[in-house]
């Protein structure tokens, strides 16, 4: 990624063991709190899948977890900034991991990539519609849309605290969690 003046961005890389990760893994309460989103249920990304999704998570070994960890400059954090951010520059950085996650995916067989947040490869979901997905060969789950505890996984495996941005200012510092879902241990 190239060098940009509103924020550092450091990357990190660990592997899980499944079993390991699983304690950080809570399907009911993850639904719970996406059926309080606004837009729970527009993603074919997001739940509710028609599938169990520890099924998933059991058909595999490992977990690769890859974290980006966003710094902003003194400037970034001035009140208006989130928005910008937000709009322009996050979906450019989620795309950048995801096509990454993909690239490691491509190399790994049997593995699953899995993206920052829900899909956004449309503007409007094809489930808004009722139809299906448009780019299922593209489209991935996020950690979070199948169960995962995305804090808990950046506090135990990174010793990274997640912040929040309050009002319309960033906080100091962003993480964007992917992860690449291993059929067997390969680190
Ligand atoms: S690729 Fe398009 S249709 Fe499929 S989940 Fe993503 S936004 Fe929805």
């Amino acid at each position: 990624m190239e060098e940009n003046p509103f924020y550092r961005c450091e990357r990190m890389s660990r592997v899980v063991p499944l079993k390991a990760f699983l304690a950080l893994v809570d399907v009911p309460l993850f639904l719970g709190y996406c059926q309080d989103c606004p837009h729970y249920g527009e993603r074919w990304s997001c739940p509710p899948f028609s599938f169990d999704p520890m099924a998933l998570w059991r058909g595999y070994d490992a977990i690769r977890l890859v974290a980006w960890k966003l710094t902003f400059s003194k400037e970034r954090l001035f009140p208006g900034e989130r928005r910008a951010f937000e709009e322009k520059e996050l979906p450019r950085l989620k795309a950048a991991m995801a096509e990454e996650l993909l690239f490691q995916e491509a190399a790994a067989a049997g593995s699953l990539a899995l993206f920052p947040g829900r899909c956004e490869l449309c503007l409007r979901c094809a489930r808004e519609a009722g139809e299906p997905c448009r780019m299922p060969e593209q489209m991935r789950y996020s950690i979070e849309a199948l169960g995962g505890d995305c804090a808990g996984a950046l506090e135990t495996y990174f010793g990274q605290k997640l912040q929040w941005a309050a009002g319309n200012r960033l906080p100091e510092q962003m993480i964007l969690l992917g992860g690449l879902l291993l059929p067997q241990e390969t680190e």
